[in-house]
């Protein structure tokens, strides 16, 4: 019973962390259009909600998702939004399905 509280407060934490992060990144908490860049510099569009994916194997920060880009599969991060020029924001929107 204490273990399985222990390991709930990690969870929780680890979620909470996460999200503060997205949130210094993006500028908002919840962002259902983040661009993220995979290990090839790649990017696009995915649904990035904090401590849950069901198309991606989490890996703390990263994510082990299918780059729709180069159809491999790839560790992704959210980009930077300041780091993206028009035409990558362009390239990157039209991208992904709307599954977390
Ligand atoms: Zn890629």
């Amino acid at each position: 019973m204490r273990r399985r509280r222990i390991w709930l407060g990690v969870a929780a934490g680890t979620v909470a962390l996460e999200a503060a992060v997205v949130a210094s990144r993006r500028g908002r908490l919840l962002d259902p259009h983040t661009v993220v860049r995979c290990r090839q510099g790649h990017l696009f569009t995915t649904l990035w909600v904090p401590g849950v994916s069901l198309k991606a194997l989490r890996l703390g920060w990263w994510r082990l998702q299918r780059c729709p880009v180069g159809r491999h599969w790839s560790l992704v991060t959210p980009a930077r939004e300041a780091d993206l020029s028009d035409a990558d924001r362009q390239a990157a929107a039209q991208r992904d399905l709307p599954v977390p």
